[in-house]
């Protein structure tokens, strides 16, 4: 966790909490349910943001796409009466125009907008000499040069005050969560930008609400700086995303539950512990690379053979023996499936690589 002021000051400088919590409904469907929800939400004294979707960007036509420009005075009055600072997604230069005429004061780009350049070209040129603080959500592939894209754009035009948005990533046959969480890819953000803080939103990756705690804290053992998390009035009564939604109370309860750890301590004895163990692991992950390394000269030598012979590089017989020995090895050894696949899918890829190179040269 990097310290409270700084985040505070750079997210939005009404904020003087962390972790930075933005809550509030997926979608603004009434002022009552707005002011309803917002305001048990500011009773819990745990969230320091209000969010509401007034425009959805919804993936098939027929469903509630937002109630529009008529929702943002409920909330400002929900801003008013709660005293907390407000957000709202915007996708176009009009929404933009009407966020800052109603006075909301943090936007954020959707998932389905910072996919697109074109839109968040539009956003940003909307944001031209603008000073609101701006988070960007993931783009619903998982590309993070497309989110570094939207970053470098909101930069371009001035934006002063960044932060990002993890929701996870969308893929054909995602089971366990409704957007894979691939946390690699905002921890690859947080390492191309230090200075920006990060949110989780564990509704989006989680789709249901049963998720959501173990989803908040490994979000709070990864250092992120806060969360966006989905609260409604009546969940189940939602017009969208029902399933994912939580009463206020039941957040604050959830909030109550998480332990959010330091980044770092100037304790003498844990700093030394700490050094010898990643020191420790250096050395296993050289010894790793050179192992790998000769395993890449025995399949170098391997390809020359097959060219010798005019065999083919790939047998599916021998790759699939590969795998299945790896699975049953890693099992053993504590590994995932998961985890034997991906890295002997690399190591495969750079051993056809190799032999490619002996064959062909
Ligand atoms: C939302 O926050 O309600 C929303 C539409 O999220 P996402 O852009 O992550 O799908
Ligand atoms: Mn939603």
């Amino acid at each position: 966790m990097t310290s409270a002021a700084p985040l505070a000051a750079t997210i939005n400088p009404l904020i003087a909490d962390k972790p930075l919590v933005v809550s509030g409904p997926c979608s603004a469907e009434t002022e009552l349910q707005v002011l309803d929800t917002c305001q048990r939400l500011a009773d819990t004294g745990r969230v320091n943001m209000l969010r509401a979707g007034i425009w959805k960007p919804r993936t098939k036509p027929g469903l509630f796409e937002g109630i529009g420009t008529r929702g943002l005075p409920w909330l400002i009055r929900a801003k008013e009466q709660t005293g907390l600072p407000v957000a709202v997604e915007v996708a176009t230069a009009k929404h933009v125009e009407d966020c800052l005429a109603f006075g909301v004061d943090v936007l954020w780009l959707g998932a389905r907008t910072t996919v697109n350049p074109f839109s968040v070209q539009e956003v940003a040129d909307a944001l031209r000499g603008v000073k609101v603080p701006v988070l960007i959500k993931n783009p619903l592939n998982p590309d993070v040069e497309l989110w570094t894209g939207a970053v470098e754009r909101l930069t371009k035009v001035g934006v002063e005050h960044l932060g990002l948005i993890h929701r996870g990533f969308s893929s054909y046959g995602n089971t366990e969560f409704r957007n894979a969480p691939m946390w690699h890819l905002p921890i690859e953000m947080k390492r191309r930008f230090p200075t920006l803080p990060i949110l989780c939103d564990p509704s989006h990756i989680a789709g249901r609400r049963e998720l959501l705690h173990g989803l908040a804290q490994q979000a709070a053992d990864l250092d992120f700086d806060g969360l966006m998390i989905e609260a409604h009035q009546n969940p189940d009564a939602a017009w969208s995303d029902a399933a994912q939604q939580v009463t206020p109370e039941a957040l604050a309860e959830l909030l109550a539950g998480l332990t959010w750890r330091r980044e770092t301590t100037d304790q003498q004895e844990f700093l030394t512990a700490l050094a010898q163990l990643r020191e420790r692991i250096n050395h296993l992950d050289d010894e790793i690379l050179q192992l790998i390394s000769k395993r890449m000269a025995v399949a170098e030598q391997i390809g020359r053979y097959k060219k010798d012979n005019n065999i083919t590089i790939l047998q599916p017989g021998r790759w699939q023996e590969i795998v299945d020995r790896g699975v049953r090895k890693g099992a053993k050894l504590g590994l995932s499936q998961n985890f034997i696949h991906r890295f002997l899918d690399a190591v495969h890829l750079e051993s056809i690589t190799h032999q490619d190179r002996v064959m062909n040269e």
